[in-house]
C-alpha cells in the first residue's frame, strides 16, 4: 500500500499536457482580426509554445518573458514584433489553472481570440481535450526572498510562500470604481469556481485614446465590461460585485505563466498591470538569489535520501533555455 501512495504523490506533481488536440475562434480584442487556435498536446519538458501558422516559416515562440515584445494592455509575445502573438494572458491563465506544463498552440492570426473576455472558454476547452500525466517531475520556481516594485501610483511584490497566492487592491479610478480587494490561493478548483469566468473591463471614456493607438478595435460589451462615467454599460450585468479585481487576479496569474514554471510565492499587487507585472518578473529572474527551481516529487515521504529536496539554481540568462 505504500507504494501505492508514493505512486499517487509522484503522479499528482508530474507534468501534464492535454489529451486530445481542441480548437476555437473567435476575434483579437486588440486587432479586431479573426483569430482561431487550435491547441495540440507536447511532449514533457516542451512547455506552452505558439506557432504562428498562418505566416511562412510557421515560426515557434516559446511562452516565456524572454520572448516579450509588448507588455502594455496585454501580454505579447514573439521572435518580433511581426513574429508575434498578442493578448495570450487568459490562455496562459488557463494552462496555469489546469496545471498544463506542455502544450503547442497554434494560431491564425496575431492574437488569441478574446472570446467573453474572460478564462471559462479556454478552461471549457482544456478541459474538454481532457489531461494527460507524463513521467517527467513538475518543476517549480520557488521565491526565496522579497523582491518588489513600485510605479507612479502601482505597487508589486512577491515573497516566499509554499503555494501561489495572490492578494490584490484596485484603487484607481476613485469615484468611477469603488476599491476592491481580493485574496486568492490559486489552485484548479479555486479559479475555475472564483476567477475564470471574471471579465475583461474598460473605460468609454478610454476608447479614443485607446483607438488611437490601434487598440481594443475588436472591443465590445460582448467581450468586455465597459463603464461609461461609472455606469456599466453591459445589460447583463456583473457576474460578481468584484468582478474587475477577479480578473485582475486571472491577469497576474497570466502574466506570471511567463515564468515557465508554476511560482510558489505571494504575490501583492495594488493597481498593477501587465506591464509591471511583467517588470516584477523581469527583476525576480535577474536576482539569481531570490529564487530557485524545485522539482515537487521531492515532497513524497520516504527515508530514501533519492526523495529529499532537489534544489537546482541556474543563472537567470540561461532561464527558459
Ligand atoms: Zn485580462
Amino acid at each position: 500500500m505504500r507504494h501505492n501512495v508514493i505512486d499517487f504523490k509522484a503522479r499528482s506533481s508530474s507534468q501534464k499536457t492535454i489529451e486530445t488536440s481542441v480548437s476555437c475562434s473567435g476575434i483579437g480584442t486588440h486587432t479586431g482580426l479573426a483569430s482561431s487556435i487550435t491547441i495540440h498536446p507536447a511532449p514533457e519538458n516542451t512547455g506552452i509554445v505558439f506557432v504562428r501558422k498562418d505566416l511562412d516559416g510557421h515560426p515557434s515562440i516559446p511562452a516565456l518573458l524572454k520572448y516579450l515584445v509588448n507588455g502594455h494592455y496585454a501580454t505579447k509575445v514573439g521572435l518580433s514584433l511581426e513574429e508575434s502573438v498578442g493578448t495570450i494572458e487568459h490562455l496562459m491563465a488557463s494552462f496555469s489553472a489546469l496545471l498544463i506544463d506542455n502544450a503547442f498552440v497554434e494560431v491564425m492570426g496575431p492574437e488569441i481570440p478574446i472570446m467573453d473576455g474572460s478564462a471559462a472558454p479556454f478552461i471549457n476547452l482544456l478541459k474538454s481535450a481532457g489531461l494527460k500525466s507524463q513521467k517527467a517531475p513538475r518543476k517549480f520556481l520557488e521565491i526565496l526572498k522579497t523582491v518588489e516594485i513600485s510605479e507612479n501610483n502601482s505597487f508589486a511584490r512577491l515573497s516566499p510562500a509554499s503555494g501561489f497566492s495572490i492578494e490584490f487592491e484596485m484603487g484607481f479610478r476613485k469615484g468611477i470604481l469603488p476599491k476592491q480587494n481580493f485574496f486568492y490561493t490559486h489552485t484548479s478548483e479555486n479559479f475555475c469556481t472564483h476567477i475564470a469566468d471574471a471579465r475583461t473591463f474598460g473605460f468609454f471614456e478610454d476608447a479614443s485614446f485607446m483607438y488611437e493607438k490601434g487598440l481594443a478595435l475588436g472591443t465590445s460589451l460582448e467581450n468586455s465590461l465597459i463603464f461609461k462615467e461609472g455606469v456599466l454599460l453591459n445589460e447583463d450585468g456583473l457576474r460578481y460585485e468584484d468582478e474587475c479585481v477577479r480578473h485582475k487576479i486571472l491577469d497576474v496569474i497570466g502574466d506570471f505563466a511567463l515564468a515557465g514554471h508554476p511560482i510558489k510565492g505571494h504575490f501583492y499587487g495594488n493597481s498593477s498591470g501587465h506591464a509591471l507585472n511583467h517588470k516584477l518578473l523581469t527583476v525576480l529572474l535577474n536576482d539569481p538569489s531570490a529564487w530557485c527551481i524545485r522539482e515537487e516529487t521531492a515532497k513524497i515521504p520516504s527515508l530514501s535520501k533519492k526523495s529529499y529536496p532537489k534544489t537546482t539554481q541556474i543563472p537567470s540568462f540561461a532561464f527558459g533555455q
